[in-house]
């Protein structure tokens, strides 16, 4: 049986190199005595623009956790993928974020719709949900609207999901649903009714990521309003463990919130939130690891910090290019991101300062953040020379990753202050 724990925290290592110092600071944790299960994900976008394999996330998982002899469970997530990228997935995975964005709002036929809602008459009744405080109140035209905007998003994850599990051949897997990648996020009563559409479907839906309100630009904070994000993050675990009794969804159906990292001021949110309610997560970072082993190459000095500088030379030259894949989920206003001259003449300490995520520090500089974050096509380019230094100072890129995951990650969200 493949159990995904209460906690779970997904962690991106595009280069492969990482996954053993970023496992340190789950062990860390797990001292602490706070379980919470790695996720290595990387989705079909991240192999493309690096040119890497699925087999290659799950062989550095697999050399990681025989290393650090890691007893507890740890997944490997084909994150984001469709019916048109899964095959290669199948095998290197057991976790898969079935991403059916692209359908939403693609229109369900009358027929479909009035046949869901008919025999969903209590959704448009006023319910109560313990935990909500105004009892939900769907009309039935909205009702059929959200039918109708979801409906055919949901039978999309149904075949996908019994492609996967077919090909699977009955091993098993965790089955996640996104529907985070989408212009509008989803309220409750619409989270809602997707779980019903997505139990209609016979889904044995272990997470699922709701595209929450607010700005989850990548590897830098949440922009937005935390009393509403409060409200909703809250409301959808209620309506998670009522949908879960009423539809028949695994009791454990927990969050998966697609963070695209580093969303630093809800994580006392999450974690109040959980010890209240006693509800799990599943928190998804982006390939922010990658920006620890920029940092560490420029603390490590000489050739490290060489390469760190060329890296950002070439990317504030290609701005737009490195951008453009990326442009809903970054705000670099490039008047901020300094000159190449004046880097060249920053020391290592200096540019890493620039580049880690302490928010409070007056040398830290989003901008150049996000442009890194997303230029690590530029790192692949470099090919052995890049990963060859990796190894060359692998004590200090080590160190910013696993202080990095363990201090401004999992201890925030998981662990109580004492
Ligand atoms: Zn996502």
């Amino acid at each position: 049986m493949l159990a995904l724990p209460r906690y779970s925290f997904g962690v991106g290592d595009r280069f492969a190199h990482e996954a053993e110092a970023q496992l340190a600071a789950f062990e860390r944790l797990a001292l602490e005595g706070v379980l919470v299960a790695p996720v290595w994900n990387k989705s079909n976008r991240e192999h493309v623009l690096i040119g890497s394999q699925p087999a290659s996330v799950r062989e550095a998982a697999d050399r990681a956790v025989a290393a650090r002899k890691w007893p507890h469970p740890w997944f490997v997530d084909a994150d984001h993928i469709r019916l048109d990228t899964v095959e290669r997935f199948l095998e290197a995975s057991n976790f898969f974020t079935i991403d059916v964005a692209d359908s939403i709002g693609q229109p369900a036929s009358d027929a479909l719709v009035d046949n869901f809602v008919a025999r969903h008459g209590e959704l448009s009744t006023r319910l109560s949900i313990s935990g909500i405080e105004e009892p939900l109140a769907l009309s039935r035209s909205s009702l059929e609207g959200i039918v109708r905007t979801y409906l055919l998003a949901a039978k999309e994850a149904g075949t996908l999901y019994r492609h996967i599990a077919e090909k699977r051949g009955g091993v098993k897997f965790v089955t996640e649903v996104s529907m985070d990648e989408t212009d509008a996020p989803q309220t409750p009563p619409e989270l809602l009714v997707i779980l019903a559409l997505l139990a209609d479907e016979q889904i044995p839906l272990d997470t699922i990521a709701p595209k929450f309100t607010g700005r989850f630009n990548k590897g830098v904070d949440y922009g937005g309003d935390l009393d509403q994000f409060e409200r909703e993050f809250s409301d959808d675990i209620a309506v998670l463990a009522y949908a879960s009794k009423q539809y028949g969804l695994p009791p454990s159906v927990k969050l998966s919130v697609h963070s695209g990292s580093d969303k630093f001021s809800l994580y006392p949110i999450i974690r109040r939130t959980l010890a209240r309610t006693g509800a799990g997560v599943h928190l998804k970072t982006a390939g922010t690891t990658w920006l620890e082993e920029l940092i560490g190459l420029a603390e490590s000095g000489g050739d490290g910090l060489a390469l760190a500088r060329e890296i950002y030379a070439y990317a504030i030259g290609h701005v737009d290019e490195l951008c453009g894949p990326y442009a809903t989920v970054i705000d670099i206003d490039c008047g901020q991101l300094p000159a190449i001259e004046k880097v060249n003449r920053w020391s290592g300490s200096r540019l890493a300062t620039a580049i880690r995520h302490v928010p409070t520090h007056p040398d830290y500089n989003a901008n150049m953040r996000q442009l890194l974050h997303v230029s690590f096509k530029v790192a692949a380019q470099q090919g052995s020379r890049y990963t060859d230094l990796l190894k060359s100072n692998r004590a200090i890129v080590a160190e910013q990753v696993t202080e990095n995951i363990y201090a401004r990650h999992l201890c925030p969200l998981f662990l109580e202050k004492r």
